[in-house]
């Protein structure tokens, strides 16, 4: 693997995910699911439009289709076209039909008046205003032309896009499949939540924030619980992981003290790199290739953990599944914002910090940040109280109260 090591032996948060991004290779795979269930999935093929969306011109208001002709303002109503109709006979100049919105534009017709701006008398409709051809018409494929590329192969869908494939006509798609991601903590000391705490032990809190924020991304999570600090146990559960997932992430037993067993099990069955990331929280961090799968060794500390996830796995994750970079990097960036902080901020050059902060806007509808006063990276009560990062470049020091700082909103 090509590290790349500043003079104090860290990797800059950069190069690391650019040394992640550049060895992974997609998992392409295709599937056909049914449009309903594609939310958060990646389309593999470009959609492309069968249809016009409208697919007939038809009107924008309620009120009077007319066949327009000039100097007239009264006009002979011959009909009546609701949502859902077709309104077959041409119109004449000087003739309306009455008209509901989404209805379909009768032959003949060039603009519709909204009907607050007419007096009906008997089939005579007088129209208060002047009047401007083409007005209140929708026209046959303004949203979409028949042949348009509506979504390219790597978008990930959204809500609104099932709409669109809907409003297609269209009830099955083509994605990538799932990502399988095997998740497990590493730590004697471990306990699952509802299990007696013995002496020395504590709750284990990585895996479901895990799990959840993995399920929320649509990837298939497979569950490998807390793996005790043995070296059978821990080449066991490798094994058992690389086996089945496309993606193996641990937590725990990747800083440089304890992380032996992890350390020779993992030179045994891979090839790993054991990296120091000038970043903060989250120095210790691994990363490579099992016989099967990627692999992706977080710290233990539960800071750590969550913001080397959001930093690293998370984008690699994202490419691993086919989503097209574009979108990716369209959207990191529209998180960013810039803000004063109200708070000065302690800082060593050498790491990236990211701080975890709350962010507001003030009464003249600036932004303000103020970092929250307890950074430690087992605090996570910060990561959950916070709204945001500050992010602090690697070089830079102490940022005085005032100052203008990046953040980015989470
Ligand atoms: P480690 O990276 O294994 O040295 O762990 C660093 C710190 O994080 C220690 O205080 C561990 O007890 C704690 N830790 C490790 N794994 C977890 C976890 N899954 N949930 C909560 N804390 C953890
Ligand atoms: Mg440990």
């Amino acid at each position: 693997m090509n590290d790349c090591f500043n003079a104090s032996g860290l990797l800059s948060v950069e190069l690391a995910l650019e040394n992640i991004l550049s060895t992974l290779k997609p998992v392409k795979q295709n599937e056909q699911i049914e449009f309903y269930d594609s939310v958060d999935r990646i389309l593999s093929k470009a959609l492309i439009s069968n249809i016009n969306v409208p697919i007939h011109d038809n009107s924008a208001m309620d009120g009077y289709a007319i066949c327009y002709k000039q100097s007239c303002d009264t006009y002979q109503q011959i009909g009546t076209v609701l949502a859902g109709e077709y309104f077959e006979p041409q119109l004449n100049p000087g003739e309306c039909v009455r008209i509901m919105t989404g209805a379909p534009i009768p032959k003949g017709c060039d603009v519709v008046i909204m009907q607050e701006n007419t007096t009906k008398m008997d089939d005579k409709v007088t129209i208060n205003q002047t009047i401007q051809v083409g007005d209140n018409i929708r026209c046959a494929g303004e949203d979409i032309a028949k042949g348009d590329t509506v979504l390219t192969a790597g978008h990930k869908l959204t809500p609104v896009d099932l709409g669109l494939l809907a409003s297609l006509g269209i009830n099955e798609v083509c994605v990538y499949k799932r990502l399988k991601v095997a998740v497990f903590s590493t730590g004697d000391e471990l306990t699952l939540p509802g299990e007696p705490l013995k002496t020395g032990a504590i709750y284990e809190s990585n895996r479901p924030v895990l799990i959840s924020l993995l399920q929320k991304c649509a990837f298939e999570v497979i569950d490998l619980g807390i793996i005790n600090d043995t070296p059978a146990a821990i080449k066991d559960a490798f094994l058992t992981a690389d086996a089945k997932a496309d993606v193996v992430i641990s937590s725990g037993g990747v800083s440089v003290g304890d992380a032996d067993y992890t350390k020779d099990v993992l030179s045994e069955i891979g090839d790993i790199g054991f990296w120091k990331i000038a970043m903060k929280p989250g120095k210790p961090f691994a990363f490579g290739k099992l016989a099967n799968s990627y692999f992706f060794g977080l710290p233990g500390n539960p800071v750590s953990a969550i913001v080397t996830f959001m930093k690293l796995v998370s984008p690699a994750l994202e490419s691993l599944s086919g989503k097209s970079s574009l979108g990716e990097l369209n959207s990191e960036k529209a998180n960013k914002l810039t803000a004063v902080t109200t708070t000065a901020i302690k800082k060593r050059p050498g790491r990236t910090d990211f701080q975890r902060a709350i962010a507001s806007i003030n009464s003249e509808g600036h932004y303000t940040v103020s970092a929250l006063p307890y950074q430690g990276s087992g605090i996570l009560t910060s990561m959950s109280k916070a709204n945001c990062f500050i992010v602090l470049s690697a070089d830079s020091g102490p940022v005085p109260e005032g100052s203008q700082v990046e953040i980015e909103m989470f």
